[in-house]
C-alpha cells in the first residue's frame, strides 16, 4: 500500500494503533546491531556492508568481538548490565576494507537485548568541556535572565537555531487534550510563519507523545531517505516479536510522520522534548527544508539544553500562571471595592464592561437579577439567556457550574454555539434568581487552525511550503466541535471569590439594615410611649387650668377690668384647644399600639354610615356627594377606615370655596390604575384597590403634598375654613399604613384635590 492509498480510516488506524516503537527498519545514516546478553549478534541492519565492510549474514550469530576490539566490547558489556533507559556512548574506530573508520557508538539495553548503534563520525576527538560551555553556557545564562514565558520561549528558539542552524525552530505547546499550538518561532525569512497556528492532537498522536517522554530527542536527518530493514539470525534465541527501538537513535520514521513532513516540504527534523512536572509540556521542533545532519555530540548538547529549558520552564510557567492569578486577584479586589461602595449592585458589576469579562477571561457575560438581565460582550440574545436560566434553575443546584461544551448538555445551545459553547455560571442567591453567566465561543471560531483552508499539497520550488489538508484535521475538528477553550481552575477560583465577596457585602449590608430597623423600632416604641404618657399626664393639669380659669371668670369677674376678663376667656379657649390637640396626639399614639380588628367589610355600607354621621351635622343642600360605582368588600378594620373616609370627606367640604361644591368618592380597578399610569401593564397580579375622595375645592400647592400628612400641619390660620387641629391627615395616614397601604394626594390649586389610599 502506497502512502497515497491511505484512506481516512486507515490513516486513523495507523495513527492510533500501529506501535511506532517496534519498527522492523532503521534510518540509513548508521548501523544497528541487536545483541544477546552475552553480546552475540542476533539482528543487524541490512547496511553493514556499506559501513563496516561485512555482509549481515557474516555477522549474525557471531560474538561482538568479531567486529570490535576487546576494550570496546568491555565498554558495551557494561551497557548490557545497566538498567534499561541508560544510554552509553563513546567514540571508536573499526578496521574496514576502506581502512580505519570512526564511529559514535551508542549502546543501551532493552529487556534482554542490547542495542548497539554505530553512526559514522569524522574523528575520535571529543568535544571539550570548554567548547561545550561556549556553545551551551551562554544560551543558558541568557535564558535564566528572561522574566516572562513568552520572552523565554523566544530566546530558546533563537539559541537553538544559533547552535543547530535549522531553517525553522519552533516551540510547540500541548493543551490538556493533546492538541498543540506554536508559541515561539524563528525561521528563515522566506518561509511562511507558523507562529500562533493550532494543530489537532492527532498530528502528534498519543503514543508518539508518550515516546517523547522516554526518548527526549528525535533526529531525522533525511525524511525521504530509504529505510534499512533489520535482519534477524535464524536461531531460537531470536523471537518473532520485533525489538523495542524506543530509545534507538536510528529508529525509522513512521510513514504517517514521513508523509506529514513531506507535505510540509520539510526534509530534516530534530525534536527535543520539553517535560514539565513529569508530563510532556511541549516540543522544540526544528525543521530544515533540505537533508541536514547533526553530529551525535551536538545532538547531546541540544538534549542537554532541552533539559535545562524543561527545568527553567517549570519556573517560568509557574511564574506566568502566578502573574495571571495576581491579575485576576487585582480585578477581584477592584470589583469588591466598587460593589461595596456602590448603591446599585448591578451597575457595579457591569461597569466598566471589560472588567466583568476579564475576571474569568470570557468573551461575554450576562448579569441576571430576577427578571432584569444585562448582557455584556458577545452573548446569546436576551431570550436565549432567559431560557438558559430556566434550564439552569431546573438542572443545576451548585453555586458554581462550568462546562466547555454547553451544547452537549443543553441542546438548545447549538443555536448559539458561536457565542456560548463554554458556560461558567455563578449563582449568587438561592432565594432570588441572581446569576452571573460567562460565555466562551466555540473554539473553532477563536483560533487559527493550521491547514484549515488548503485544498491541496503545495511545496514551492524554493522549498517554502503551503500546509496540506490532513486527514487528521477533520477528525480533530469533530472532537472540538461545540467546545470552548477550557476554564482554568484559577478562573473558577476567581468566580467563587467574586461570589463570596458579593454575598459578604450583601450580608453585611443586610446586617446593617437589620440593626437600623431594630434601632428604629425601639425609638418608635419609645416615642409612642412618650406621646401616650405625655398626652395622658398633660390632660390633668390642663383640666385644672381650665377649671380654675372658669372659676375665676364666674366668681371674680366683677373684680377684674375688661382686659382681665378677656385674657381669662383666652386662657379658657386656649386650654380647650390644647385639650383637642392632646386628644389627637393620644389618638395617634394609641393607633400605633392597638391591634387592628380586621373583618370583611362592605364599603358601600361603611361609606353610607360615614355619610349619615356627617349629614347629621350639616345641611343636606351643602352635600353634593357622588359615589360613581358600587364599592367592593375588603378586609379591614371598619372603625378605623370609617375615620379615614370621614376625615377626607370633611376636609373636602371644609377646604372648598366654590358655590357648587361636589365630592366624588370611588375606587380604581386594575384597568383604571393602568390607564392612570399608577401601574405597569405587566404588574397586573393581585394589586390592591385604590380608593379616592375627589373635590372641586381650593387645592393644595405641590410643595405641601407631603407635608400636610405631618401631625399638626395646617396650611391656614385658625380663623379660616372653620379651623382644625391639623391631625386628621396624620391620623388617616397612620391608619392606612397600619393596614399596609399608602395615602397620597394629587391636587391643583384652585381646581381641586384627589386623595388616594390603598389598604394593602
Ligand atoms: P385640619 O383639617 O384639622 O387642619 P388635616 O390634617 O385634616 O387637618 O389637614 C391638614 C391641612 O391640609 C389642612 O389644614 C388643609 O390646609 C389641608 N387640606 C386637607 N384637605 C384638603 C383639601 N381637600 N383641600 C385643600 N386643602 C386640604
Amino acid at each position: 500500500m502506497s502512502q497515497s492509498d491511505v484512506t481516512h480510516t486507515q490513516a486513523t488506524n495507523l495513527i492510533h494503533h500501529e506501535p511506532i516503537h517496534l519498527p522492523r527498519s532503521i534510518q540509513p545514516h548508521g548501523v544497528l546491531l541487536a545483541l544477546s546478553p552475552q553480546l552475540k549478534i542476533l539482528q543487524v541492519s541490512n547496511n553493514t556492508q556499506e559501513f563496516l565492510g561485512k555482509e549481515p549474514h557474516h555477522l549474525l550469530g557471531q560474538p561482538l568481538d568479531t567486529l570490535l576490539n576487546a576494550e570496546h566490547v568491555k565498554a558495551i558489556e557494561q551497557s548490557s548490565q545497566q538498567e534499561g533507559g541508560c544510554v552509553n556512548s563513546f567514540k571508536l574506530s573499526i578496521q574496514t576494507l576502506k581502512g580505519e573508520q570512526y564511529f559514535d557508538s551508542i549502546a543501551h539495553r532493552t529487556g534482554n537485548t542490547v542495542i548497539l548503534e554505530l553512526e559514522p563520525t569524522d574523528s575520535l576527538k571529543q568535544i571539550s568541556f570548554l567548547s561545550f560551555h561556549a556553545l551551551a553556557g551562554e544560551a543558558i545564562a541568557k535564558m535564566r535572565n528572561t522574566s516572562n514565558l513568552t520572552d523565554f520561549l523566544h530566546l530558546v528558539v533563537s539559541e537553538v537555531q544559533k547552535v543547530t542552524g535549522y531553517d525553522r525552530v519552533m516551540v510547540y505547546q500541548f493543551d490538556q487534550m493533546g492538541a498543540g499550538s506554536v508559541v515561539a518561532e524563528v525561521k528563515r525569512e522566506d518561509l511562511s510563519p507558523l507562529l500562533g497556528l493550532h494543530y489537532p492532537s492527532t498530528d502528534i498522536p498519543q503514543q508518539a507523545r508518550e515516546l517523547y517522554k522516554r526518548c527526549l530527542l528525535r533526529f531525522i536527518p533525511d525524511i525521504n531517505a530509504q529505510l534499512v530493514e533489520l535482519i534477524a539470525a535464524e536461531n531460537p534465541e531470536m523471537h518473532s516479536t520485533p525489538v523495542d527501538l524506543s530509545l534507538s537513535v536510528l529508529r525509522s520514521t513512521h510513514p504517517c510522520c514521513v508523509e506529514y513532513h513531506q507535505n510540509m516540504g520539510v526534509a530534516a527534523i530534530l525534536i527535543i522534548a520539553l517535560i514539565k512536572e513529569q508530563t510532556l509540556w511541549g516540543l522544540i521542533s526544528c525543521h530544515h527544508q533540505t537533508p541536514k545532519h547533526i553530529p551525535y555530540e551536538m545532538r547531546k548538547i541540544c538534549e542537554f539544553l532541552g533539559q535545562i529549558v524543561s527545568l527553567e520552564l517549570e519556573h517560568k510557567v509557574n511564574q506566568s500562571e502566578l502573574d495571571y492569578k495576581i491579575k485576576l486577584q487585582s480585578l477581584q479586589a477592584d470589583f469588591i471595592e466598587s460593589i461595596s461602595k456602590a448603591g446599585n449592585f448591578r451597575e457595579a458589576l457591569v461597569y466598566p464592561k471589560p472588567r466583568l469579562l476579564d475576571v474569568v477571561n470570557a468573551q461575554g457575560a450576562a448579569v441576571c437579577l430576577d427578571n432584569d438581565i444585562t448582557l455584556v460582550g458577545t452573548t446569546p440574545n436576551i431570550e436565549e439567556v432567559r431560557t438558559l436560566i430556566e434550564w439552569v434553575d431546573s438542572q443545576i443546584s451548585d453555586n458554581l457550574f462550568s462546562t466547555d461544551s454547553l451544547p452537549k448538555l443543553y441542546l438548545e445551545a447549538i443555536a448559539f454555539k458561536d457565542n456560548a459553547s463554554g458556560l461558567l455560571l455563578l449563582r449568587i442567591s438561592k432565594v432570588r434568581r441572581y446569576y452571573i453567566l460567562w460565555f466562551r465561543p466555540e473554539v473553532i471560531q477563536t483560533v487559527n487552525w493550521a491547514g484549515q483552508s488548503n485544498e491541496s499539497i503545495q511545496v514551492n520550488a524554493d522549498g517554502s511550503m503551503t500546509l496540506c489538508p490532513r486527514v487528521s484535521f477533520e477528525l480533530w475538528q469533530e472532537t472540538v466541535r461545540l467546545t470552548s477553550l477550557p476554564w482554568k481552575s484559577c478562573e473558577l477560583d476567581s468566580a467563587i471569590a467574586l461570589r463570596n465577596a458579593i454575598v459578604g457585602i450583601v450580608l453585611s449590608k443586610a446586617d446593617e439594615l437589620a440593626k437600623i430597623n431594630q434601632e428604629l423600632e425601639r425609638s418608635n416604641h419609645e416615642l409612642a410611649s412618650f406621646a401616650f404618657a405625655a398626652s395622658h399626664d398633660l390632660k390633668e393639669p390642663l383640666r385644672g387650668i381650665y377649671n380654675y380659669s372658669n372659676v375665676l371668670l364666674e366668681d371674680y369677674a366683677p373684680r377684674l377690668d375688661e382686659d382681665g376678663v378677656e385674657y381669662l376667656q383666652t386662657v379658657v379657649s386656649l386650654s380647650i384647644r390644647m385639650e383637642t390637640l392632646i386628644n389627637s396626639l393620644l389618638r395617634l399614639s394609641l393607633l400605633g399600639q392597638s391591634q387592628l380588628n380586621l373583618q370583611a367589610t362592605d364599603f358601600n355600607e361603611l361609606l353610607h354610615q360615614v355619610i349619615d354621621v356627617i349629614r347629621a351635622s350639616r345641611s343636606p343642600a351643602q352635600l353634593d356627594l357622588r359615589i360613581s360605582k358600587p364599592l367592593p368588600t375588603i378586609e379591614c378594620d371598619p372603625v378605623l377606615v370609617s375615620e379615614v373616609f370621614s376625615n377626607l370627606i370633611i376636609n373636602a367640604f371644609k377646604y372648598n370655596d366654590k358655590p357648587d361644591k361636589w365630592i366624588d368618592i370611588g375606587y380604581l380597578d386594575i384597568n383604571e390604575q393602568v390607564e392612570k399610569g399608577l401601574l405597569q401593564q405587566q404588574q397586573q397580579t393581585s394589586v390592591p384597590v385604590v380608593f379616592y375622595v375627589q373635590d372641586n375645592g381650593i387645592g393644595i400647592p405641590e410643595h405641601h403634598h407631603q407635608t400636610i400628612f405631618r401631625l399638626f400641619k395646617r396650611l391656614h390660620s385658625q380663623e379660616k375654613y372653620g379651623g382644625g387641629t391639623g391631625a386628621g391627615l396624620a391620623i388617616s395616614k397612620k391608619i392606612v399604613e397600619r393596614h399596609g397601604g399608602h395615602i397620597w394626594v394629587e391636587s391643583t390649586v384652585g381646581i381641586g384635590s384627589i386623595f388616594y389610599f390603598t389598604l394593602s
